[in-house]
């Protein structure tokens, strides 16, 4: 029987000369994998091969017996293509999608976080992010929150992970630990040594969500700094984008605001 979804291709792998193995995240479907025979050729049913972060209806036979899943349709849906112009936008698109690989399950379906990842997607490719550094990296970092909450894995960020006393303007050091899974106070940090420190406006607006669309460029780039340790310390390896995603924002030639405060 086919199932029909709405999906974003998160990787690709060459199967054959011809065909593809894919990874898809499905609105309704959650993660399959699936292979698309011929859709190396130019003239198949999925018109020359699939690239990931392109997004479109599906149409698949579902796996079974450990076998992969069939894809038969892939109507791809028009893409005004800025994302592929804009390098940093490509690489954070192409970061979410390891994440949303590497963090959910196979027919897991999750489609709040299926929503935030088109969106995101949308947003770059339809320039509405204005290619700007920032912008992008404001959206990353709220999609990696969703993503963490989705996968069951959210971070304690209003108080401390140890001693749950709630974060506030009396806190004169802040710490985030990836083993306590969330922020540290000063009185708990010795106990973590996998801590690092955060500036005074990374633990201001990582603490509320609301605050990390005012966050300038460089406290930006420290966050997701923390979330990248974080995501890697979760995973147990290294994250193959992570390096595209930090420190390109404030450098020199992004436009980044590199003002200190
Ligand atoms: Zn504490």
């Amino acid at each position: 029987m086919l199932t029909r979804d709405r999906a974003v291709c998160i990787r690709t792998v060459d199967y054959s000369e011809t065909s593809q193995i894919l990874t898809l995240f499905g609105r309704l479907s959650g993660k399959i994998r699936a292979i698309a025979k011929g859709s190396k050729r130019a003239k198949s049913a999925f018109e020359g091969p699939i690239e990931v972060l392109s997004c479109g209806q599906i149409q698949y036979s579902p796996a079974y017996e450990g076998k992969l899943a069939t894809l038969t349709e892939f109507q791809q849906e028009p893409a005004r293509g800025q994302m592929r112009r804009h390098l940093f936008s490509l690489h954070c698109g192409l970061f979410a999608a390891e994440l949303v690989d590497l963090l959910t399950d196979e027919c897991d379906p999750h489609a709040d976080l299926f929503d935030h990842f088109l969106a995101f997607l949308q947003d770059m490719d339809e320039g509405r992010l204005e290619g700007a550094d920032r912008d992008v990296l404001i959206r990353l970092v709220l999609f990696q929150l969703v993503l963490l909450y989705e996968a069951g894995l959210r971070p304690i960020l209003s108080s401390c992970a140890n001693c749950k006393r709630s974060f506030g303007p009396g806190w004169s050091e802040t710490y985030f630990s990836h083993a306590a899974n969330g922020l540290v106070c000063r009185d708990c940090e010795m106990s973590f040594p996998d801590k690092i420190q955060l500036s005074t406006k990374a633990a201001k607006h990582l603490t509320d969500v609301k605050e990390i669309a005012n966050a300038d460029a460089k406290t930006l780039d420290e966050i997701e700094r923390v979330l990248v340790r974080h995501l890697t310390g979760i995973l147990g390896h290294k994250l193959k984008m992570a390096e595209y995603v930090v420190g390109v924002s404030i450098s020199p030639g992004g436009d980044g605001n590199l003002e200190r405060g």
